[in-house]
């Protein structure tokens, strides 16, 4: 599953950088995982989309792929290397 290969946001169609921090949704009954930029108007598209799945009978596993910089040995929301923008802290 790592492959080396471009990976698109499904939010803005831009390129994610793959040491850059991303969140990955991945569809387990066909493997196929969207990402998306770990910043606030990104994600939050990833949050209605992925709903949007969900009600369509979808089962999906969210993964927070962290910055290769991220110190925090166990990463998630709010870890020591700031790798995700939250929706009440945007920063422009
Ligand atoms: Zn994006
Ligand atoms: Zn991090």
């Amino acid at each position: 599953m790592s492959r080396n290969r471009v990976i698109r946001c499904a939010a803005c169609a831009g390129r994610i950088r793959p040491q850059h921090p991303h969140i990955g949704v991945e569809d387990l009954e066909t493997g196929v995982e969207f990402s998306y930029h770990a910043r606030a108007s990104c994600q939050k598209r990833c949050v209605e989309e992925t709903v949007t799945r969900l009600e369509a009978g979808k089962v999906y596993a969210m993964h927070h792929y962290h910055s290769s910089t991220c110190p925090d040995e166990a990463p998630g929301f709010g870890c020591a290397g700031g790798c995700f923008d939250t929706p009440m802290a945007v920063a422009n």
